[in-house]
């Protein structure tokens, strides 16, 4: 399948859009067209594990690979997993269903993608003959970095550098990040938010001097961020999986709607929704679910998206963006493919930090979306209120989710079956959480003893991975400040060079 860029250059193969990330044009890749899930391929599914699932799936898009060989990929990138499905759906109440995506190596969904995205990445240059080494950038709020980093750590002529704000993520995740090993692993906290971060990093990808500079000492950059279709694609898989083990389970009859509720920040998540309901599959609406960043709510809300406003530092740390970067492939959608279209609004994104779209049009094209944002106090109140009802622990993030999912059965009395998917493990974010389910309690501070407790009053077991991080030295301990981030790349992989 050919893909082009949000901002008019292709086509590629899906194969160079991954080795890119980034197009040239400063644009995002998308498939030409949406392949279609016929009725029979999809009752077919209940048959078979994920990995098999994802396979199927993911070479409707990436169709020079076989469904063997992808296969293959996804059983070693699955394997990694603590569950034996990477994707299990856990019913909490009458049609109320929770998608737990945080099994695997860093207890957040960005690993479904991550532990796969090596394997898509070294099939990509051998199918398009690159044999120069890659450098991966990538610029985190605090879940994709360590997920990124596992994945690539010490994978054959591969360098990563991960970007984070230095103040903005959780204790956990920043531990998680600068405990990394490996060779080939560089971390740099940035005096900033994720937004200069991000920032940094598409500066980079479309600057010529840095990239020939990379390009004279072998390397060819590439991104690990949701921008990159190669992250995307694995993440339309669970959408679909959840669908059919609703099925599977007799939950729903055969082709019955389902919503989906999506704590959402950069948009890649719930924007792979969006892609498997373009594929056929009986997805009603997608709710997208903010924390007290809420210019995605305002958007769905208003047409105007507007990055111009404060910027809170909350509990669910991944969703506190400003400038969501996926949102650029659905407006696509919304202005009919138009590239010239996206490319006005990205350019006024980028001179006045927003750009409207015309209420009706939105309504009219994008019918299925819902939006709402939830304070702090809402979030801890849900942590606690679920806890209570349902003895199941909420993270911050899938907290915010179901803040939505009430706020959205208030309004609408909606009786379909609805998913929340589950973005990390309560167990990330431990001090929060439990001063959440336990207001009355000495407040602890330290987050492994916070684990502790918090293992002790709940059936859900603190993971290995997170609990053995106290016993790891620090690895990485650069600080930049914002103006410096391209030196410190540069210096970080290339030394004194
Ligand atoms: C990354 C992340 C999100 C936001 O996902 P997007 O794809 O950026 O919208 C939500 N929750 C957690 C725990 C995350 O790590």
């Amino acid at each position: 399948m050919d893909f082009y860029s949000t901002r008019g250059s292709g086509p590629v193969s899906g194969a160079r859009a991954i080795i890119d990330g980034l197009a040239k044009d400063g644009g995002l890749y998308v498939p030409s067209s949406f392949p279609k899930i016929t009725p029979e391929e999809l009752r077919d599914l209940s048959y078979k594990q994920y990995y098999e699932r994802a396979a199927f799936v993911i070479t409707k898009f990436l169709d020079e690979f076989t469904e063997d060989e992808m296969a293959d990929y996804a059983e070693l990138a699955y394997f990694k997993f603590d569950n034996l499905d990477p994707a299990p759906l856990v019913k909490v109440d009458d049609n109320m269903y929770i998608l737990e995506l945080w099994h695997g190596p860093t207890c957040a969904f960005k690993d479904v993608a991550l532990t796969l995205l090596p394997h898509l990445l070294s099939g990509s240059k051998k199918k398009e003959n690159v044999d120069k080494k890659t450098l991966i950038l990538v610029a985190t709020s605090g879940d994709t970095g360590k997920a990124a980093l596992e994945g690539f750590k010490d994978v054959e002529n591969t360098e990563i550098v991960c970007l984070y704000p230095s103040e903005g993520v959780s204790e956990m995740q920043k531990l998680q990040m600068v405990t990394t090993g490996g060779k080939n692993t560089h971390v740099i906290g940035i005096n900033g938010n994720f937004d200069d971060a991000q920032r940094a990093v598409k500066e980079i990808f479309s600057s010529k001097e840095i990239n020939e500079l990379f390009n004279k000492h072998g390397y060819e950059l590439s991104s690990a961020n949701s921008i990159n279709f190669g992250r995307l694609v694995p993440q339309i898989v669970y959408y679909i999986s959840a669908y059919v083990d609703l099925y599977t389970n007799n939950e729903i009859n055969y082709n019955d709607p389902v919503n989906f509720v999506v704590p959402s920040g950069n948009f890649g998540n719930i924007l792979a929704a969006y892609y498997a309901k373009q594929m056929g599959i009986n997805i009603k609406n997608l709710i997208v679910a903010s924390n007290k960043n809420n210019v995605l709510t305002e958007f769905f809300e208003t047409g105007r998206y507007d990055a111009n406003r404060k910027f809170y530092k909350t509990i669910s740390p991944s969703m506190d963006i400003l400038v969501s970067s996926n949102l650029e492939r659905l407006i696509y959608e919304v202005e009919d493919r138009n590239p010239e279209a996206v490319k006005k609004l990205m350019e006024s994104l980028k001179e006045f930090g927003t750009y409207s779209i015309d209420m009706k049009t939105l309504e009219k094209k994008l019918p299925e979306f819902y939006a709402y944002s939830t304070t702090e106090e809402e979030t801890k109140e849900v942590i606690e209120n679920v806890f209570d009802e349902y003895g199941y622990l909420l993270d911050p993030h899938t907290a915010v989710a179901v803040s939505a999912y009430m706020n959205y059965m208030n309004e609408f009395f909606d009786d379909i079956p609805t998913v929340i998917v589950s973005t990390a493990s309560p167990y990330k974010f431990p001090v929060d959480v439990l001063k959440a389910v336990e207001p009355e309690a000495k407040v602890e501070e330290d987050p492994f003893k916070a684990i502790k407790k918090l293992d002790n009053i709940s059936a859900m077991d603190a993971p290995k991975s997170i609990k053995e991080l106290k016993e790891l030295p620090i690895n990485h301990t650069t600080v930049v400040d914002k103006e410096n981030i391209k030196e410190a790349v540069i210096k970080a992989v290339l030394g004194d060079k």
